[in-house]
């Protein structure tokens, strides 16, 4: 590992110069690494993948297997296996699903993958995007194989992050698995991905804008540990592709390439946590991950996980906005605590929604909940240093008005009906996102200040996101 020195050097470092370092934070005293060997990013970079697989090997790969959705063959092979194979890199081909399947990281569909591997395979090549990264670190840590992603759309961070999603009875979860070996990026593949992909890897990245004052409001309010350097070393990239955001709308190939670095220092920005994914993901990714599972729960579409969470993103910034504009002298906390929902109240209205599956919210429920004797002392404790804590998180929010503008500059409409969501699906994730995920947000935050159920209508309509 290289040791990076100064905090100017480590901030001004790319994902490539970031590759396999190691950096002791002046903020929090932790040592921040990256686990990734190497991240090569760049126009016609695929070149390289042979003499990465060698370098990761130590001589040439005598069994290279590459990992894709079946769904999409035609493009891997225009993109990824005929180039390779016109380089002299035949590896044997591992497709997975098939055309007109939907293919999800699912932990069973992983576990299978994995037992079908041949064992002579020396290095495993995931080719693909959200899914087959997932899926391809899963199996790669199942049968102990060096493995490589090949990102093949700039549709979100997941790449460079030593966490994967996965599903598990129709639940995401965050997982730790193997850090790859290498990442590779080429922007001429990025270009190409459907504009849709390229969208949706803009709508992951606009969360920065309300992960990190999640994050920070949890270590004020519940003494969560909190870093500012994840969102600083993603700092210089935002600015980046938010200035050329029409052009990336337009799949720009220069453009996708500052959007392709953007989602490679994202993915690090949660690396160097240790895979702690609070840095790029809050209450926004809660939203997304909610109608998710609503696809699971009621068989609603399914849509890119940025697009998603560009929206959700655009609610939180709205809902930041109101909450800090309140007025913390017109908040009572013995009313608060008289009026508030029950756990009983809570937990049957989730075994109406949620029928027997209501089981894994409960347990947010209660391990979130004050309990009252603590309830007036906690709220109190808020409203005395509201001023304080407005200032802190302010720092890690943006104007929700100027995102939802760049957003639209890039041709992403904020209608949850784009994403065939409904109102009351929008209302739904803001009031049951905190009951779906046990890390503290501003929709805890909501809740406790009574603000919820009641606002949460307001949200929407000042989002734009319903008509
Ligand atoms: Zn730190
Ligand atoms: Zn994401």
């Amino acid at each position: 590992m290289k040791n990076i020195q100064t905090l100017e050097d480590y901030l001004s470092s790319d994902s490539e110069g970031l590759a396999g370092s190691s950096f002791v934070c002046p903020y929090c005293g932790k040592t921040h690494s990256v686990p990734i060997g190497k991240i090569i990013n760049g126009n016609g970079v695929l070149d390289q993948v042979p003499s990465i697989a060698e370098d990761i090997l130590g001589h040439k790969p005598l069994h290279p297997v590459l990992v894709y959705d079946q769904a999409i063959e035609d493009v891997i092979r225009r993109y990824v296996i005929d180039p390779l194979a016109c380089a002299g890199f035949t590896p044997q081909l591992f497709p997975m699903g098939g055309p007109g399947i939907h293919l999800d990281s699912e932990d069973k569909i992983g576990d299978a993958a994995a037992a079908r591997i041949d064992p002579s395979t020396d290095i495993l090549i995931g080719a693909g995007s959200g899914v087959i990264s997932d899926t391809t670190k899963w199996i790669a840590t199942r049968t102990k194989k060096p493995f490589m992603i090949i990102g093949t759309a700039a549709s979100m961070n997941g790449y460079t992050s030593i966490t994967a999603t996965i599903t598990k009875n129709d639940v995401k979860f965050s997982e730790f698995l193997t850090p790859a070996n290498a990442v590779v990026l080429d922007a001429d593949i990025l270009a190409g991905a459907p504009i849709e992909m390229t969208r949706a890897g803009y709508g992951d990245l606009v969360a920065r804008a309300v992960c990190n004052a999640d994050w920070k409001l949890g270590s004020l309010i519940r003494g969560n540990f909190f870093c500012p350097l994840p969102y600083q070393i993603t700092a210089e990239n935002e600015r980046k592709y938010m200035a050329v955001s029409r052009q990336i709308g337009q799949s720009d190939p220069d453009a996708v390439a500052f959007l392709g670095e953007a989602i490679l220092k994202s993915g690090l920005s949660m690396t160097i946590m240790d895979g702690e994914t609070s840095p790029s993901s809050g209450a926004e990714h809660v939203i997304s991950h909610y109608w998710d599972y609503l696809v699971h729960l009621r068989g609603l579409v399914k849509n890119f996980h940025g697009t998603q969470v560009g929206i959700g993103s655009v609610m939180m910034l709205n809902l930041y906005d109101y909450v800090r504009n309140l007025d913390p002298g017109k908040i009572d906390p013995q009313k608060l605590l008289r009026t508030r929902p029950s756990v009983e109240q809570i937990e049957a209205e989730n075994r109406a929604l949620y029928g027997e599956k209501a089981e894994s919210f409960n347990n947010v429920v209660s391990q979130k909940r004050i309990p009252d004797q603590d309830f007036i002392p906690n709220i109190s404790k808020i409203l005395s240093s509201w001023d304080s804590i407005w200032s802190e998180v302010g720092k890690y929010l943006a104007s929700p008005s100027e995102v939802a503008a760049n957003m639209k500059a890039a041709g992403i409409s904020l209608k949850l009906e784009s994403i065939h969501r409904t109102k009351e699906d929008g209302l739904e994730a803001l009031l049951k996102g905190s009951h779906y995920r046990i890390r503290y947000t501003l929709l805890d935050l909501a809740w406790e200040l009574g603000i919820f159920p009641d606002a949460a209508e307001e949200i929407l309509c000042r989002s734009g996101v319903i008509e």
